[in-house]
């Protein structure tokens, strides 16, 4: 059995940044905030809000103080009104999109010119909608609806974001062929579109399409009548206890879509027990690889083998010393600290990633066995070097356990936003690849290796590039999670497409640092080799950001082959 996932699946733009600002006003304390209606079509979501102290209100009598966040579908201008008389701070997440529609609506009507909107007559958009018009606004919901409209001169006609684009086609050729002299707007939005047309494009690929969303999210319902439209069995879930195993077991391939206001968490849910149901026609030999490899992902083991020989790597471009048990004290060391850190962000994980979720809980006492003994022996390690070596390791484990503890007690009347060092936005890349170069390059310097500077400083600029281009690209594959959580990290505070854009500079100005520095002869020519990596690194990028995978194990596993390959090329 195969899942295609529909690469537009997850949360569009409009609710991304909702959710964004949502959480960003969650994170300071300012007193109570609401949202004016639910956020989003998802119990999920609105349970971690709700958890977060974020109620959903329709009825702001009797609420005087505080924040209230308007959605991504917006509200009509008198109810924006009574919401800044009601002495409640108001934030406007209308989509941007939305907003544009709206102003469509007020500038032509304010030209005494007829409304038409094609929408839905219930939905919070629409019911935005109208109230940006002058004169009372038509609603076509169907075809047939067009015979009933009055005599109109001079019309426009605007569409809800999210109707199918084929439905509002044939309408504006009704309306057209009523009112010659109607003005059409076409402001479906892209995100809408885009969905659409790719689950037509499931026509003739697969054999069923699940599509994933709130049962109420208007956007999923027309997702799954334009598949069943396309005479596909269609099935639409809120969550993976609703898929139909039995039907799902009989087909060899199956389409996976989902709504503008479904998180990637419960995409994967569905995903990953839709694969679970293959799982079970496996043989027993490639059943038995793929455990194998989630084991060696999850549990962190890939992180700790793509250290030590990443460090290895290191330890022959600094200086040349053939000296294993730095590579093995790093890589011990990295691996408890990802152990400890995994358990600490359990919360995110559950958003983000919901198998490691499972599997931390499934062997929580496995992991944290393996995660001190790791520690303990590279604490052995350390002193057995030196004491110089071993207080250095002592102060990097401190700094890794303070880094995520509370240094400002939250008090009553706290107001301040960076309770912990790993609040800072950023911090968790930055502190990751300074923790690296600390334990691969400075602890064999501080035990008296004198290798050239020039090798060393080049060596520094590779580990940093290298670990910090990884804390930012596992940052990137669990932005959600982060996102639900509150966690400043880099993509949430420079917002995905300028974080891709710094990770390429990073890894570009790396490759050009290696080749001049090569080529002059400013350092061995063993550096040259590092290229390959980072191409295999940026290629990995690619995957990402293009979508041919999703963020998974198998793009993680992925990413630490590059630090294996590293090592792998050096002892060749
Ligand atoms: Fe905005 Fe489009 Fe998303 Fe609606 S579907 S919230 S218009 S991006």
């Amino acid at each position: 059995m195969k899942v295609i996932l529909a690469k537009t699946a997850g949360f569009c733009m409009g609710v991304r940044r909702a959710m964004e600002m949502v959480m960003a006003e969650s994170n300071k304390k300012e007193g109570p905030l609401f949202t004016f209606g639910p956020l989003i079509h998802n119990k999920q979501v609105l349970g971690l809000l709700e958890a977060r102290g974020v109620k959903a209100t329709d009825d702001t009598k009797g609420l005087t103080a505080g924040r209230i966040l308007i959605r991504a579908h917006g509200i009509p201008p008198r109810k924006r009104e009574m919401l800044q008389n009601s002495g409640l701070k108001v934030i406007d997440a209308t989509c941007p999109k939305v907003t544009r529609v709206q102003a469509i609506i007020r500038h032509q009507s304010n030209k005494d010119r007829p409304t038409i909107i094609v929408g839905d007559k219930d939905h919070a958009e629409v019911i935005g909608l109208m109230g940006y018009s002058k004169e009372p606004a038509h609603l076509i919901e169907k075809k047939a609806d067009v015979a009933n409209l009055p005599p109109l001169e001079n019309p426009f006609v605007v569409a809800q974001t999210t109707q199918d684009v084929e439905d509002f086609k044939e309408i504006v050729s009704a309306l057209q062929a009523r009112f010659p002299d109607i003005q059409v707007f076409d402001t479906i939005c892209d995100a809408t579109h885009e969905r659409q047309e790719e689950v037509r494009t499931f026509k003739e690929r697969v054999e069923g399409v699940v599509v994933v969303g709130g049962h109420h999210s208007a956007n999923t319902q027309r997702l799954v009548k334009i598949s069943e439209g396309e005479h596909l069995p269609t099935f639409h879930v809120e969550t993976e206890k609703e898929l139909p195993r039995e039907a799902l077991s009989q087909m060899k391939v199956i389409g996976l879509a989902a709504g503008a206001s479904t998180p990637h968490w419960l995409i994967k849910n569905v995903m990953q027990e839709i694969e679970a149901i293959q799982a079970r026609r496996e043989t027993p030999f490639v059943h038995g690889v793929k455990r194998a490899y989630r084991f060696l992902v999850l549990s962190n083991l890939a992180a700790a083998m793509g250290a030590f020989s990443f460090a290895y790597a290191v330890l022959r471009l600094a200086g040349g010393t053939t000296n294993l048990v730095f590579p093995l004290m790093a890589a011990l060391y990295i691996y408890a600290m990802h152990v400890f850190n995994r358990f600490l962000d359990k919360g995110a994980a559950s958003y983000h990633d919901p198998d490691r979720a499972t599997f931390q809980k499934q062997y929580k006492r496995l992991l944290i066995f393996m995660g001190s003994f790791a520690m303990g022996i590279s604490l052995i390690l350390s002193f057995i070097t030196g004491f110089g070596t071993f207080m250095t390791l002592v102060g990097l484990s401190l700094l890794g356990v303070v880094y995520s503890i509370p240094l400002i007690p939250e008090g009553a009347g706290n107001r301040h936003r960076f309770v912990k060092i790993k609040d800072i936005p950023g911090s968790r890349s930055l502190s990751e690849a300074l923790a690296w170069v600390a334990v691969m390059l400075l602890l064999p310097l501080f035990s008296g290796s004198s290798d050239p500077v020039l090798s060393v400083v080049v060596t520094a600029i590779v580990v940093f590039s290298f670990s910090y281009a990884r804390a930012v690209l596992f940052s990137l594959f669990q932005l959600q999670g982060d996102l639900m959580m509150g966690t400043e990290t880099l993509p949430i505070t420079l917002g995905e497409k300028r974080t891709l854009a710094l990770f390429k500079r990073i890894l570009a100005g790396t490759a050009l640092l290696l080749v001049c520095s090569t080529l002059f002869g400013l350092v061995s020519s063993i550096f040259h080799l590092m290229l390959i990596p980072l191409l295999t690194l940026l290629l990995c990028l690619y995957t990402y950001e293009k979508q041919w995978l999703s963020p998974g194990i198998v793009l993680e596993g992925l990413v630490e082959c590059n630090f294996l390959l590293a090592g792998l090329l050096i002892i060749l």
